[in-house]
Protein backbone atom coordinates (compact mmCIF):
# COMPACT_ATOMS: atom_id res chain seq x y z
CA UNK A 1 0.00 0.00 0.00
CA UNK A 2 1.46 3.11 -1.07
CA UNK A 3 0.95 6.43 0.82
CA UNK A 4 -0.51 9.38 -1.44
CA UNK A 5 -0.24 13.25 -0.47
CA UNK A 6 -3.57 15.01 0.21
CA UNK A 7 -5.89 11.13 0.81
CA UNK A 8 -5.36 9.09 4.12
CA UNK A 9 -6.11 5.80 4.39
CA UNK A 10 -8.88 4.39 5.22
CA UNK A 11 -9.20 0.54 5.05
CA UNK A 12 -8.43 -1.90 2.50
CA UNK A 13 -10.05 -5.13 1.18
CA UNK A 14 -8.57 -8.19 -0.55
CA UNK A 15 -7.76 -6.07 -3.27
CA UNK A 16 -7.98 -2.63 -3.44
CA UNK A 17 -7.03 0.21 -0.57
CA UNK A 18 -9.66 3.11 0.08
CA UNK A 19 -8.32 6.41 0.51
CA UNK A 20 -10.53 8.96 1.57
CA UNK A 21 -9.56 12.67 0.91
CA UNK A 22 -7.57 15.30 3.06
CA UNK A 23 -8.20 19.21 2.36
CA UNK A 24 -5.67 19.36 -0.54
CA UNK A 25 -7.63 16.56 -2.35
CA UNK A 26 -10.58 19.21 -3.70
CA UNK A 27 -13.23 17.47 -2.49
CA UNK A 28 -15.32 17.35 0.79
CA UNK A 29 -14.45 14.62 3.11
CA UNK A 30 -17.75 12.03 3.18
CA UNK A 31 -18.71 12.64 -0.25
CA UNK A 32 -15.95 10.55 -2.46
CA UNK A 33 -12.78 7.97 -2.32
CA UNK A 34 -9.80 6.94 -3.67
CA UNK A 35 -10.29 3.62 -4.99
CA UNK A 36 -6.51 1.66 -5.35
CA UNK A 37 -6.92 -1.45 -7.00
CA UNK A 38 -3.38 -3.46 -5.84
CA UNK A 39 -1.60 -6.53 -8.17
CA UNK A 40 -2.77 -8.32 -5.32
CA UNK A 41 -4.75 -11.82 -6.03
CA UNK A 42 -7.07 -13.76 -3.39
CA UNK A 43 -7.81 -17.20 -4.51
CA UNK A 44 -9.50 -19.63 -1.98
CA UNK A 45 -10.17 -16.88 0.17
CA UNK A 46 -7.06 -16.30 0.92
CA UNK A 47 -4.62 -13.18 -0.37
CA UNK A 48 -2.01 -14.69 -1.66
CA UNK A 49 1.57 -13.51 -0.63
CA UNK A 50 3.04 -13.36 -4.55
CA UNK A 51 1.72 -9.84 -6.29
CA UNK A 52 0.57 -10.60 -10.39
CA UNK A 53 2.05 -7.64 -11.97
CA UNK A 54 -0.44 -4.93 -13.47
CA UNK A 55 -2.99 -7.04 -12.44
CA UNK A 56 -4.82 -3.75 -10.57
CA UNK A 57 -4.36 -2.09 -14.00
CA UNK A 58 -5.96 -4.13 -16.42
CA UNK A 59 -8.99 -4.89 -13.61
CA UNK A 60 -9.49 -0.54 -13.12
CA UNK A 61 -9.40 -0.28 -16.66
CA UNK A 62 -11.93 -3.02 -17.30
CA UNK A 63 -14.39 -1.53 -14.99
CA UNK A 64 -14.16 1.51 -16.55
CA UNK A 65 -14.99 0.29 -20.04
CA UNK A 66 -17.79 -1.70 -18.58
CA UNK A 67 -19.24 1.62 -16.65
CA UNK A 68 -19.60 3.06 -20.01
CA UNK A 69 -21.11 0.32 -21.31
CA UNK A 70 -23.69 0.20 -18.58
CA UNK A 71 -24.44 3.75 -17.76
CA UNK A 72 -27.77 3.58 -19.50
CA UNK A 73 -29.32 0.83 -17.08
CA UNK A 74 -27.98 2.65 -13.85
CA UNK A 75 -25.87 5.18 -12.58
CA UNK A 76 -22.39 4.16 -11.15
CA UNK A 77 -20.09 5.83 -8.25
CA UNK A 78 -17.33 7.04 -10.94
CA UNK A 79 -16.35 11.04 -10.04
CA UNK A 80 -13.21 11.36 -11.82
CA UNK A 81 -10.04 10.31 -13.11
CA UNK A 82 -7.79 12.82 -12.07
CA UNK A 83 -6.26 10.63 -9.70
CA UNK A 84 -2.32 11.05 -7.98
CA UNK A 85 0.05 10.16 -10.30
CA UNK A 86 1.60 7.25 -8.23
CA UNK A 87 -1.92 4.99 -8.75
CA UNK A 88 -2.81 6.28 -12.43
CA UNK A 89 -4.17 3.53 -14.36
CA UNK A 90 -4.90 1.79 -11.63
CA UNK A 91 -7.09 4.12 -9.53
CA UNK A 92 -10.56 6.22 -9.45
CA UNK A 93 -12.21 8.49 -7.30
CA UNK A 94 -15.99 7.41 -6.46
CA UNK A 95 -18.89 9.13 -4.89
CA UNK A 96 -18.46 7.31 -1.15
CA UNK A 97 -22.33 5.39 -0.61
CA UNK A 98 -23.49 3.57 1.61
CA UNK A 99 -22.92 0.11 0.66
CA UNK A 100 -25.55 -2.42 0.44
CA UNK A 101 -25.14 -5.56 2.50
CA UNK A 102 -25.94 -8.23 -0.07
CA UNK A 103 -23.82 -9.09 -3.05
CA UNK A 104 -25.37 -9.60 -6.15
CA UNK A 105 -25.21 -12.16 -8.39
CA UNK A 106 -26.64 -13.16 -11.80
CA UNK A 107 -26.11 -16.29 -13.01
CA UNK A 108 -26.59 -17.69 -16.61
CA UNK A 109 -24.98 -20.37 -16.35
CA UNK A 110 -24.33 -23.75 -14.10
CA UNK A 111 -21.50 -23.08 -12.52
CA UNK A 112 -19.36 -22.17 -8.93
CA UNK A 113 -21.46 -21.96 -5.73
CA UNK A 114 -24.54 -22.41 -8.33
CA UNK A 115 -23.78 -26.04 -9.03
CA UNK A 116 -23.01 -26.86 -5.78
CA UNK A 117 -26.17 -25.91 -4.38
CA UNK A 118 -27.95 -27.03 -7.33
CA UNK A 119 -26.70 -30.64 -6.56
CA UNK A 120 -27.17 -30.50 -2.89
CA UNK A 121 -30.97 -28.45 -3.16
CA UNK A 122 -32.25 -29.11 -7.13
CA UNK A 123 -31.76 -25.22 -6.82
CA UNK A 124 -30.13 -22.07 -5.94
CA UNK A 125 -31.17 -19.57 -3.59
CA UNK A 126 -34.59 -20.86 -3.23
CA UNK A 127 -34.84 -20.08 -7.38
CA UNK A 128 -36.31 -24.16 -8.52
CA UNK A 129 -34.36 -25.23 -11.48
CA UNK A 130 -35.36 -28.11 -14.22
CA UNK A 131 -34.15 -31.49 -12.88
CA UNK A 132 -30.71 -33.35 -14.71
CA UNK A 133 -28.92 -29.93 -15.63
CA UNK A 134 -25.03 -30.99 -16.25
CA UNK A 135 -22.21 -28.78 -14.78
CA UNK A 136 -21.86 -25.82 -17.51
CA UNK A 137 -25.71 -25.94 -18.73
CA UNK A 138 -27.02 -22.83 -20.00
CA UNK A 139 -30.30 -21.99 -17.64
CA UNK A 140 -33.36 -21.59 -19.00
CA UNK A 141 -33.08 -17.82 -17.88
CA UNK A 142 -30.87 -15.89 -15.89
CA UNK A 143 -31.59 -15.96 -12.21
CA UNK A 144 -30.70 -13.73 -9.39
CA UNK A 145 -28.80 -15.72 -6.50
CA UNK A 146 -27.64 -12.89 -4.06
CA UNK A 147 -25.37 -14.15 -1.02
CA UNK A 148 -24.34 -12.08 2.32
CA UNK A 149 -20.88 -10.98 2.36
CA UNK A 150 -18.77 -13.40 5.23
CA UNK A 151 -16.58 -11.79 7.07
CA UNK A 152 -13.02 -11.56 6.44
CA UNK A 153 -11.68 -15.06 5.16
CA UNK A 154 -14.91 -16.57 4.69
CA UNK A 155 -17.28 -17.97 2.25
CA UNK A 156 -20.05 -15.54 1.01
CA UNK A 157 -23.09 -17.16 2.32
CA UNK A 158 -26.32 -17.59 -0.50
CA UNK A 159 -29.50 -16.29 0.72
CA UNK A 160 -32.95 -16.32 -0.68
CA UNK A 161 -34.76 -13.45 -1.74
CA UNK A 162 -36.43 -13.32 1.12
CA UNK A 163 -33.29 -12.86 3.06
CA UNK A 164 -32.86 -9.85 1.10
CA UNK A 165 -35.64 -8.30 1.46
CA UNK A 166 -34.75 -8.48 5.79
CA UNK A 167 -31.81 -8.06 5.33
CA UNK A 168 -32.14 -4.45 2.84
CA UNK A 169 -35.79 -3.41 2.59
CA UNK A 170 -38.29 -2.91 0.04
CA UNK A 171 -35.40 -1.75 -2.87
CA UNK A 172 -34.59 -5.79 -2.53
CA UNK A 173 -36.64 -5.59 -5.71
CA UNK A 174 -35.17 -3.40 -7.25
CA UNK A 175 -31.41 -4.56 -6.84
CA UNK A 176 -32.51 -8.30 -8.42
CA UNK A 177 -34.45 -6.44 -11.33
CA UNK A 178 -30.96 -3.68 -12.17
CA UNK A 179 -27.99 -7.28 -11.25
CA UNK A 180 -30.09 -8.93 -14.06
CA UNK A 181 -30.53 -5.81 -16.54
CA UNK A 182 -26.76 -5.38 -15.82
CA UNK A 183 -25.90 -8.94 -16.66
CA UNK A 184 -28.04 -9.47 -20.16
CA UNK A 185 -26.99 -6.29 -21.28
CA UNK A 186 -23.33 -7.31 -20.48
CA UNK A 187 -23.88 -10.97 -21.42
CA UNK A 188 -24.80 -9.39 -24.82
CA UNK A 189 -21.82 -7.33 -25.27
CA UNK A 190 -19.81 -10.70 -24.04
CA UNK A 191 -21.25 -13.02 -26.84
CA UNK A 192 -20.38 -10.25 -29.39
CA UNK A 193 -17.25 -11.10 -28.52
CA UNK A 194 -16.92 -14.65 -28.40
CA UNK A 195 -17.24 -14.66 -24.51
CA UNK A 196 -20.22 -16.40 -22.55
CA UNK A 197 -20.97 -14.61 -19.43
CA UNK A 198 -21.72 -17.51 -16.89
CA UNK A 199 -22.56 -15.74 -14.29
CA UNK A 200 -21.71 -11.94 -12.56
CA UNK A 201 -21.72 -9.95 -9.18
CA UNK A 202 -22.36 -6.69 -8.81
CA UNK A 203 -22.09 -4.48 -5.52
CA UNK A 204 -24.47 -1.77 -4.90
CA UNK A 205 -24.46 1.48 -2.90
CA UNK A 206 -26.90 3.98 -1.76
CA UNK A 207 -26.44 7.58 -2.55
CA UNK A 208 -28.22 9.41 0.23
CA UNK A 209 -30.28 7.52 3.14
CA UNK A 210 -33.54 7.91 1.17
CA UNK A 211 -33.77 4.17 1.47
CA UNK A 212 -35.66 4.71 -2.42
CA UNK A 213 -34.60 2.71 -5.06
CA UNK A 214 -33.93 5.97 -7.24
CA UNK A 215 -30.77 6.04 -4.25
CA UNK A 216 -29.50 2.91 -5.93
CA UNK A 217 -25.60 3.41 -7.44
CA UNK A 218 -23.49 0.56 -9.24
CA UNK A 219 -20.43 0.77 -7.15
CA UNK A 220 -17.35 -1.48 -6.76
CA UNK A 221 -15.18 -3.73 -9.90
CA UNK A 222 -17.53 -4.74 -12.65
CA UNK A 223 -17.21 -7.08 -14.95
CA UNK A 224 -13.65 -8.04 -14.43
CA UNK A 225 -12.61 -12.10 -14.35
CA UNK A 226 -12.44 -11.82 -10.49
CA UNK A 227 -16.00 -10.70 -10.02
CA UNK A 228 -17.02 -12.87 -13.16
CA UNK A 229 -17.38 -16.34 -15.10
CA UNK A 230 -15.92 -15.45 -18.54
CA UNK A 231 -15.61 -18.72 -20.91
CA UNK A 232 -14.66 -18.72 -24.62
CA UNK A 233 -17.87 -19.70 -26.52
CA UNK A 234 -16.15 -22.28 -29.37
CA UNK A 235 -15.01 -24.01 -26.60
CA UNK A 236 -18.03 -24.29 -24.15
CA UNK A 237 -19.05 -27.89 -23.36
CA UNK A 238 -21.68 -29.12 -20.99
CA UNK A 239 -21.22 -31.65 -18.71
CA UNK A 240 -17.37 -30.60 -17.79
CA UNK A 241 -15.70 -27.54 -15.94
CA UNK A 242 -15.00 -24.83 -18.63
CA UNK A 243 -11.92 -23.68 -18.18
CA UNK A 244 -12.72 -19.80 -17.37
CA UNK A 245 -10.32 -15.88 -17.80
CA UNK A 246 -9.93 -15.95 -14.50
CA UNK A 247 -7.29 -17.59 -11.24
CA UNK A 248 -7.85 -21.17 -13.03
CA UNK A 249 -3.93 -21.84 -13.21
CA UNK A 250 -3.41 -20.24 -9.27
CA UNK A 251 -6.48 -22.74 -7.99
CA UNK A 252 -5.18 -25.78 -10.07
CA UNK A 253 -1.48 -24.57 -8.95
CA UNK A 254 -2.65 -24.64 -5.26
CA UNK A 255 -4.58 -27.60 -5.10
CA UNK A 256 -2.09 -29.50 -7.21
CA UNK A 257 0.37 -31.60 -4.81
CA UNK A 258 3.42 -29.64 -5.84
CA UNK A 259 2.47 -26.45 -3.82
CA UNK A 260 2.65 -28.63 -0.67
CA UNK A 261 -0.28 -26.73 0.55
CA UNK A 262 -3.63 -28.52 2.05
CA UNK A 263 -6.61 -26.07 1.28
CA UNK A 264 -8.24 -27.55 4.36
CA UNK A 265 -6.20 -26.11 6.47
CA UNK A 266 -5.87 -22.08 8.05
CA UNK A 267 -2.08 -22.24 6.28
CA UNK A 268 -1.38 -18.72 4.30
CA UNK A 269 -0.80 -20.30 1.35
CA UNK A 270 2.41 -20.60 -0.67
CA UNK A 271 4.32 -18.21 -3.04
CA UNK A 272 3.36 -18.79 -6.63
CA UNK A 273 6.16 -19.94 -8.87
CA UNK A 274 7.37 -17.54 -11.62
CA UNK A 275 5.51 -19.54 -14.48
CA UNK A 276 2.15 -19.27 -12.84
CA UNK A 277 2.34 -15.45 -12.17
CA UNK A 278 3.35 -15.12 -15.70
CA UNK A 279 0.51 -17.21 -17.34
CA UNK A 280 -1.95 -15.71 -14.43
CA UNK A 281 -0.77 -11.87 -15.87
CA UNK A 282 -1.51 -13.26 -19.83
CA UNK A 283 -4.63 -14.50 -18.74
CA UNK A 284 -6.23 -11.43 -17.45
CA UNK A 285 -4.66 -9.28 -20.29
CA UNK A 286 -6.47 -12.13 -22.73
CA UNK A 287 -9.70 -11.47 -20.80
CA UNK A 288 -9.29 -7.37 -21.17
CA UNK A 289 -8.08 -7.55 -24.77
CA UNK A 290 -10.95 -10.28 -25.72
CA UNK A 291 -13.47 -7.84 -24.32
CA UNK A 292 -13.08 -4.44 -25.05
CA UNK A 293 -10.76 -5.36 -28.12
CA UNK A 294 -8.10 -3.14 -27.29
CA UNK A 295 -4.99 -3.18 -24.92
CA UNK A 296 -4.75 -2.32 -21.51
CA UNK A 297 -2.60 0.60 -20.44
CA UNK A 298 -0.27 -0.44 -18.85
CA UNK A 299 2.24 2.03 -18.71
P1 LIG B 1 -13.93 -6.75 1.47
O1 LIG B 1 -13.50 -5.34 1.36
O2 LIG B 1 -15.26 -6.85 2.08
O3 LIG B 1 -12.87 -7.60 2.08
P2 LIG B 1 -13.08 -7.40 -1.12
O4 LIG B 1 -11.92 -8.12 -0.62
O5 LIG B 1 -13.76 -7.88 -2.36
O6 LIG B 1 -14.16 -7.34 0.02
P3 LIG B 1 -11.89 -5.10 -2.34
O7 LIG B 1 -12.45 -5.30 -3.70
O8 LIG B 1 -10.47 -5.38 -2.09
O9 LIG B 1 -12.80 -5.86 -1.29
O10 LIG B 1 -12.17 -3.62 -1.83
C1 LIG B 1 -13.19 -2.83 -2.28
C2 LIG B 1 -14.09 -2.41 -1.11
O11 LIG B 1 -14.65 -1.14 -1.40
C3 LIG B 1 -15.25 -3.37 -0.90
O12 LIG B 1 -15.46 -3.52 0.49
C4 LIG B 1 -16.42 -2.62 -1.55
O13 LIG B 1 -17.66 -2.98 -1.00
C5 LIG B 1 -16.06 -1.18 -1.26
N1 LIG B 1 -16.60 -0.19 -2.20
C6 LIG B 1 -16.57 -0.21 -3.55
N2 LIG B 1 -17.13 0.90 -4.10
C7 LIG B 1 -17.51 1.67 -3.04
C8 LIG B 1 -18.15 2.96 -2.93
N3 LIG B 1 -18.50 3.68 -4.00
N4 LIG B 1 -18.40 3.43 -1.68
C9 LIG B 1 -18.05 2.72 -0.57
N5 LIG B 1 -17.45 1.52 -0.61
C10 LIG B 1 -17.17 0.99 -1.83
MG1 LIG C 1 -14.15 -6.82 -4.04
Amino acid sequence: MVDIEGWAHAYSGKVRDLYVPQSAAGFGSGEAMLVVASDRISAFDHVLPTDIPDKGKILTQLSLWWYGKLEGVVPNHLLSLDVPEEVRGRAMIVRKLEMVPVECVARGYLAGSGLEEYWSKGSVCGVALPPSLREGDKLPHAIYTPAAKAPAGQHDQNISFAETRNRVGVIATELRNLTLALYERARQIAAERGLILADTKFEFGLRDDSGSASAIMLADEVLTPDSSRYWAADSWRAGSQQTSFDKQFVRDWLTSPGSGWDRRTDDPPPALPPEIVERTRERYIEAFERITGTSPDLG
